[in-house]
């Protein structure tokens, strides 16, 4: 099916067709030409929390968990939200409601998961864990170590032995695939600093059956973020797979496999694999294999189930370049900035008869790749409001207070209902800690 609310108009401006756009968008939709998150008009939302503003469906993030649960329905499984991509306690709340577990990758992401719910869902990524955060994970008793490097075994082992604890370990394996994504975040290559190599896994296993606190439960592998296709996970595991026949052979047998999280979505007309055509591929050498399935997506869930409201604050035309200046920067969204993402604003309020012009949408913040889109053909007007679509991962949980702008509140909405989920930070919030 071909797809596509995007044309390219003179001086290689994008076009976005709104309307086309914010079809494909499950729960956001124009009414009266105006924009509607789950039954809510975003102009209600700016008036009453003011902008910038992050908006949350949750049904949205719902409906992408169950695509999960249901390809996988199959066989034994266990979706681990990964926590980075939007930490907001509500959301947590939400997936763990609807039975997720949650990967995590430091020991604030884990507090907040022991905020809502227990610890025994929680398998625990990162590179770099130390004593005290293993300490912390033992005591909430989570589900595994997802562990990153063969030191790393020998740490978790004295702790353990320390608290009189065992600790349930899964190697997370560098498998050596391209996922073709941005460099900055592709994982799964042999120059990544993430995981252990496939060379130095089984010696690494063998290393951790010899340690008497240590139960080897599993195995897994995270590639990439955003890709696109099902190939790269395909490759990995095959990795996987070879590595646990080979781990059989030493008497090693393995209880899960987590492939780790990475699904792209569609952010203007990209084109991801679905996830029942990715659990299509996977299962039929998941079935034969027999463990628990793990998976770790983070992007698939919360991506479009979110947008970043912001309003527009001053048009400034110039002889080279049109800025239109907003009250959202790269320090509340940083994706464009950080990975060059190319992501959808739309107007919460369409306007055929405007005058279209290109436009550099950027923020106040003092540097030059403080953007949050180039080159966009808009109808602007100073007191506008738009939204930057995708923005629901790695949004406000990248954000931070760069020029010492409090950062901004989260709202969630569910079938025409909208509540605060956390607050617009105030001034006092900037120096919180800070001794003059
Ligand atoms: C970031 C991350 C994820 C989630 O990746 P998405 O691309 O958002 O699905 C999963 N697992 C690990 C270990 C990660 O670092």
């Amino acid at each position: 099916m071909s797809f596509s609310p995007v044309s390219h108009t003179q001086d290689d401006a994008l076009h976005i067709d709104a309307k086309k756009l914010a079809a494909n968008l499950p729960y956001f939709d124009y009414v009266n030409d105006t924009l509607h998150i789950d039954g809510v008009d975003s102009h209600t939302l700016k008036q009453q929390y003011g902008t910038p503003l992050y908006v949350y469906a949750r049904r949205a993030i719902l409906d992408n968990f169950a695509a999960y649960t249901q390809a996988f329905a199959s066989i034994d499984s266990q979706i681990c939200y990964a926590v980075k991509t939007n930490s907001n306690l509500a959301v947590i709340k939400t997936l763990a409601q609807a039975g997720a577990g949650f990967d995590i990758v430091s020991k604030g992401e884990l507090a907040r998961v022991l905020q809502v719910t227990d610890g025994s869902k929680v398998v625990y990524s990162g590179v770099g864990k130390t004593p005290d955060d293993i300490e912390y994970a033992l005591s909430a008793d989570i589900h595994c170590f997802n562990v990153e490097a063969v030191s790393e075994l020998d740490t978790i082992e004295a702790v353990a032995a320390r608290l009189n604890k065992t600790a349930r370990i899964s190697l997370r394996i560098n498998p050596d695939v391209d996922a073709k994504t941005h460099p900055y975040i592709s994982t799964g290559m042999k120059d990544n600093k993430f995981g252990i190599s496939h060379e130095q896994a089984i010696a690494a296993y063998l290393h951790a059956k010899q340690l008497p606190h240590l139960q080897i439960t599993g195995i897994d592998c995270h590639i990439g973020s955003q890709l696109l296709d099902a190939q790269g996970f395909s490759d990995a595991l095959d990795k996987l797979i070879e590595l646990i026949d080979e781990l059989k052979t030493h008497g090693i047998t393995l209880q899960h496999i987590d492939l780790g999280g990475g699904l792209g979505v569609r952010y203007i007309d990209e084109n991801p694999v679905s996830v029942n055509d990715f659990a299509n591929l996977l299962l039929p050498r998941l079935q034969k294999l027999g463990l628990k399935l793990y998976l770790e997506p983070g992007r698939s869930l919360l991506a479009n189930a979110g947008v970043l409201l912001t309003s527009v604050d001053v048009l400034k035309p110039t002889e080279f370049k049109n800025f239109a200046i907003v009250d959202a920067s790269m320090s509340e969204l940083i994706r464009p900035a950080l990975y060059q993402s190319v992501m959808a604003i739309i107007p919460t309020k369409l306007d055929t008869t405007g005058d279209v012009q290109t436009w550099d949408i950027v923020g106040t913040v003092c540097e030059s790749s403080d953007f949050l889109g180039k080159n966009r053909a808009l109808p602007l007007a100073v007191g506008d409001t738009l939204a930057v679509t995708g923005a629901g991962a790695y949004g406000f949980s990248m954000a931070c207070n760069y020029n010492s702008r409090p950062r901004p509140c989260e709202v969630m909405v569910d079938d025409g209902e909208h509540r605060l989920i956390r607050q617009r930070e105030v001034l006092d919030d900037l120096w919180r800690g800070e001794i003059a």
